[in-house]
């Protein structure tokens, strides 16, 4: 009967964390000695890991929904669960927190996903028109580098994603064909959502959007749209009282008819600028984590995102 050996399993893992704990081992990754136990450092590297890992791996993620994962601190739990890991997945320079224990405790047991695919250098949340120096960049108060936000591009994540199975594959040879096969299935998802964002942001009347802090540069590129970022890379930076003044003057120019918030951070000051342009304001998820609670995933947040910038952009 399956629900019996389901709940014999059950008693089972409930006996080794037991145990684990008697043992003052504090990874809970550990409970189950048959899956292969990851640590994910943010969402949408724990979304790639579970569909690609499926039941062949434990996955635990540092950063928990509804925190903003830019300045996560880690817990002595948290760095132990990293020493104990048998992979551990992570973006290097998007969380200085997570970069430093990996580098002490990591060994060769890491994957670095910003290796996976050529990262963009930010540029500091402006962008240029045709013919004139770039005039946003100036004011930027932002330090420009390699942008992280890589995985809203859905056609990078799916690179990523292969690259996740074959890091799986090294780590757990016997499930190797498993993960392979998984990658490619989510690879189709991942295809199928970039073509419907090419189709649908095709025929716009604009094509600029204002965010609340620079996290959109992958997705821009990807379907020529111009992000005008209010604050930087990290959501912690505070914007300028210059960098506001061009943004209102950029908005203004381009009619915008929504300024974007986020889910995880105050909408304070796109509220004010949306105020100041007569505009709307409007979340569009960086989905850099995802909102407690919440039934969706990397892929239905990225379809309510699209919905958000139809509509904003007046795509037809
Ligand atoms: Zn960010
Ligand atoms: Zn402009």
């Amino acid at each position: 009967m399956p629900s019996r050996t389901t709940s014999r399993r059950a008693l089972a893992a409930a006996a080794l964390v037991a145990l684990a704990g008697a043992g003052g081992c504090t990874g809970a990754a550990d409970a189950d000695p048959d899956r292969v136990s990851v640590v994910t450092a943010f969402y949408p590297l724990q979304f790639v890991t579970e569909r690609v890992g499926g039941d062949a791996v434990r996955v635990t993620s540092l950063a928990k929904p509804g925190a903003e994962p830019h300045d996560l601190e880690l817990n002595p739990q948290q760095v132990a669960q990293i020493t104990d890991a048998k992979v551990i997945v992570y973006l290097k320079g998007f969380q200085p927190a997570v970069d430093e224990a990996v580098a002490q405790e990591g060994g060769d047991r890491t994957f670095d996903v910003s290796t996976a695919t050529p990262l963009l250098t930010a540029s500091a949340g402006g962008h240029d028109h045709e013919g004139e120096a770039g005039h946003a960049e100036e004011s930027g108060d932002e330090h420009a580098g390699p942008d992280p936000h890589v995985w809203l591009d859905p056609t990078r994540l799916a690179t990523i994603a292969d690259k996740v199975a074959e890091r799986l594959g090294a780590a757990d040879p016997a499930h190797a064909a498993d993960y392979t096969a998984r990658a490619k299935a989510l690879r189709t998802e991942l295809e199928t959502l970039d073509r419907e964002y090419a189709q649908s942001l095709k025929n716009c009347q604009r094509r600029e959007i204002v965010t609340s802090h620079s996290a959109f540069g992958y997705l821009a590129e990807r379907y020529q749209l111009e992000q005008i970022g209010i604050t930087g890379l990290s959501p912690e930076d505070e914007p300028s009282a210059q960098r506001l003044a061009d943004v209102v003057t950029e908005a203004r120019q381009h009619q915008a008819t929504t300024i974007f918030f986020e889910t995880l951070a105050s909408p304070k000051v796109a509220e004010t600028i949306a105020r100041e342009v007569g505009a709307k304001s409007a979340v569009l998820d960086p989905i850099e984590g995802l909102q407690p609670g919440t039934t969706g995933d990397y892929l239905s947040v990225m379809r309510t995102n699209l919905t958000a910038l139809t509509s904003a952009l007046g795509c037809s």
